[in-house]
């Protein structure tokens, strides 16, 4: 006899085959993109039991919807071996097929044993079934059965594990693709298995310790629940898993964007920094050797940058680097490339085709457009810049050597006065090197006395009359020539050498006025520049106190001058200092005001004498309106201060009206004379007593 089948059920069981296929194949999809051992179990057994608890439940789903005319039981040990061999052959089946590389052999084994598998919880399963017959198997549907089972479940794993093009899990589409497959491996297997199945009509009843088939419905409904839901929970997983990777990928893309983009550049101006440079330089110089074309290397390096950063603070300094940068890159145009590549120092690479004439255009460019005056945070800013450049190919045939030679030509334009370009010339050497040099030669000159000190005159404008000198050191190398203070003084303050060479110009220009002071009818005070780290040492003003009593100078006889940032760096700590020396009745001032920043009236809280305007200013005053301004506000601020005023660097009889107009009191320059040598000085000052002669030298 055969049975009728209920169509809804056997819907249902090919429904749960594939559920549970697709459950199956996708967990164990998952041990390919595991990385930790613990996971990798955890999916592959998963993946088994799934694949084994869907079996066995299609199956007995299928044989509920097979209505047969007798009562039927199950035995509970055989039911329970059914569905030991499904999880062992899924769990044997996936171990195999999931490898990297999977072959051919691997691909045919792993179908064997999930087919043989399915094949044999299905007969273990019949064994299973107690009722009154024997059931009897046509032997060619059974080999079919078999046959289905192999070659549909070895498609199945073939699309899931082979197919899939990627090396991780397999894509949406061939999962379920697969699993539709390894549905029509269980489903096919079991009703040919069916259909060779032939039951003997017989009655009576079943075993009395049998499973009815209402337990047994009860049990595959949970069964198959359990597998749907687990199948359910994976998908929500996976799809969280998915997007939550997606997002991973692409934060992790973007991170890495930045970080390309951060080792090529600049964090504060956003220019390429040296690295990126030097990639360009590498490609522009290439492009020139082929096409034989100039180029340049520029080494723009910012002048007074320190002062600010010093006395308006780091926000202040960082907002001009940036201002500077914009405006290089404004001098710039689309003729090259500008790159940070230190504090405030750039390099500029401009294109193949730029020739010698066109790069002196640009670099003249970005030295005036320095010059103009930078606002940031309500501070009006005023530095220059010094700029090196070296051509190729007459400076240099290589990378190094090209941005080494725009060092050396910069260092030429920085010691030439700064605000200036030059071009590399043989026998410029680069600024490390040099400072180097300068040092050694510095600590020579200390042991053996090539140093020396020149006095500028100070006028007071109301009559000519000389007010005082200011001491200036002097330096004549046999090796390096005349060394200027503004090259020189850097050095010495990075080495440390300033302490004993500002030991020694105290020293000097104290015994040197004392002397004078006994041989002039009236003697005349002399001031001595100081460094900031001169003031900083802690017995700074017994050391001064002791030098006085060693050289006997009457302390009304010295003036000690200072930089706004020398006192802004530590400003409670600089009025205390500059209280004691006070104390011991020297005069104060402040040097080179205007270019520091600070305000005045904040300075006021100093116990100082005398400001001393910048030259800078001085130069400018007949012709930019801006530094005539200047002058004139601290002008006036100085004298509703009561503080005595000096203009420096007054060259023309016209500068010196302008500060006779404003009623500043004292001048110093080279309209009245530049710093002499003491024997010139003595020379000068006869010549400048007799009568009429007291306009000019
Ligand atoms: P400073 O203190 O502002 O000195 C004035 C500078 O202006 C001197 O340059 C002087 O020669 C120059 N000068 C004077 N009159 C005129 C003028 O009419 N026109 C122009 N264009 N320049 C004029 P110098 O001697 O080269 O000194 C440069 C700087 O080096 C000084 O600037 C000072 O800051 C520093 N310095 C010089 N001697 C010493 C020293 O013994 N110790 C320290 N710490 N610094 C020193
Ligand atoms: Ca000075
Ligand atoms: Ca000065």
């Amino acid at each position: 006899m055969q049975g009728t089948y209920n169509l809804a059920l056997v819907a249902l069981s090919f429904g749960v085959a594939v559920m549970a296929s697709f459950t199956a194949l996708d967990l164990a999809g998952r041990v390919r993109a595991a990385r930790q051992g613990k996971r990798r179990l955890l999916w592959r057994w998963g993946g088994a039991f799934a694949m084994g608890t869907g079996i066995w439940a299609m199956h007995f789903i299928g044989m509920l919807a097979l209505q047969l005319p007798m009562k039927t039981g199950y035995d509970l040990g055989l039911t329970a071996l059914s569905m030991l061999a499904a999880v062992l052959s899924s769990a044997l089946a996936l171990g195999l097929v999931n490898v990297p590389r999977l072959g051919g052999g691997r691909l045919l084994a792993g179908g064997l044993a999930m087919g043989l598998g399915i094949c044999a919880m299905h007969y273990v399963g019949m064994a299973a079934m107690e009722m009154p017959t024997r059931i009897h198997y046509d032997g060619a549907l059974l080999w079919l059965s078999v046959l289905v089972a192999v070659s549909a479940a070895s498609a199945a794993l073939w699309l899931a594990f082979r197919l899939n093009p990627g090396s991780d899990r397999p894509a949406l589409g061939y999962r379920l693709a697969a699993a539709l497959a390894m549905g029509v491996a269980i489903c096919g297997m079991h009703y040919t298995g069916m259909a060779a199945a032939r039951f003997p009509l017989a009655t009576g009843g079943m075993a009395s310790d049998a499973l009815s088939s209402i337990h047994l419905a009860i049990g595959v409904a949970l069964v198959a629940a359990s597998i749907m839901m687990a199948g359910l929970v994976m998908a929500v997983f996976d799809a969280h898993l998915a997007s939550h990777n997606a997002r991973l990928a692409a934060s992790l893309q973007e991170a890495n964007a930045e970080l390309q983009a951060m080792v090529m550049h600049d964090p504060l101006t956003r220019l390429p920094n040296r690295l990126l440079l030097e990639q360009r330089l590498d490609a522009v110089l290439a492009e020139a050797r082929r096409l034989t074309l100039p180029f340049a290397v520029f080494f723009v390096d910012l002048d007074r940058f320190k002062g600010v950063n010093d006395s308006l603070g780091h926000h202040v300094g960082d907002a001009l680097i940036q201002a500077a940068a914009s405006r290089l890159k404004k001098a710039l145009g689309d003729d090259g490339l500008v790159a940070r590549v230190g504090g405030d120092e750039f390099l500029v690479l401009t294109f193949a085709g730029t020739d010698r004439a066109k790069s002196a255009a640009l670099a003249e460019e970005m030295v005036a457009l320095m010059t103009s005056a930078f606002c940031l945070d309500g501070n009006e800013v005023r530095i220059s810049c010094s700029v090196g450049i070296s051509c190729y190919p007459d400076n240099g045939a290589d990378k190094h050597e090209l941005m080494v030679h725009a060092d050396a030509a910069m260092y030429q334009a920085k010691a030439a006065g700064r605000s200036n370009f030059q071009f590399f010339e043989a026998g410029m050497t680069s600024a490390v090197e040099r400072r180097q040099v300068l040092e050694k030669r510095l600590r020579l000159a200390l042991e053996q006395g090539s140093l020396s000190l020149a006095y500028q005159p100070k006028i007071l404008v109301a009559d000519n009359s000389l007010t005082g000198l200011e001491a200036l050191l002097r330096w004549q190398d046999e090796e390096l020539g005349q060394v200027s203070p503004d090259e020189l003084i850097p050095v010495a303050e990075e080495t440390g050498l300033i302490l004993p060479l500002g030991d020694w110009v105290l020293r000097t220009a104290c015994a040197q006025a004392a002397a004078w002071s006994t041989r002039f009818e009236s003697p005349l005070p002399v001031a001595v520049n100081l460094s900031a780290i001169q003031l900083n040492q802690h017995d700074f003003v017994k050391q001064v106190s002791a030098i006085l009593v060693e050289t006997g100078l009457d302390p009304a006889l010295l003036e000690l001058e200072l930089t706004e940032s020398a006192v802004m760096q530590n400003p409670e700590r600089a009025r205390g200092i500059l209280e004691a020396l006070r104390k011991l009745g020297v005069t104060l001032s402040i040097d080179d005001f205007g270019t520091g920043y600070s305000n005045l009236v904040q300075l006021k809280r100093f116990p100082i004498h005398r400001l001393k305007i910048d030259r800078s200013f001085t130069a400018g005053v007949l012709n930019d309106p801006q530094d005539a301004a200047i002058v004139q506000a601290v002008m006036a601020l100085a004298h509703s201060l009561k503080l005595d005023v000096v203009a420096e660097g007054v060259e023309t009889e016209d500068q010196l009206d302008f500060i006779r107009a404003l009623q500043g009191q004292q001048y110093q320059g080279y309209l009245c004379s530049k710093a002499l040598a003491p024997l010139e000085l003595e020379a000068f000052l006869a010549d400048w007593q007799q009568p009429g002669r007291r306009k000019r030298a």
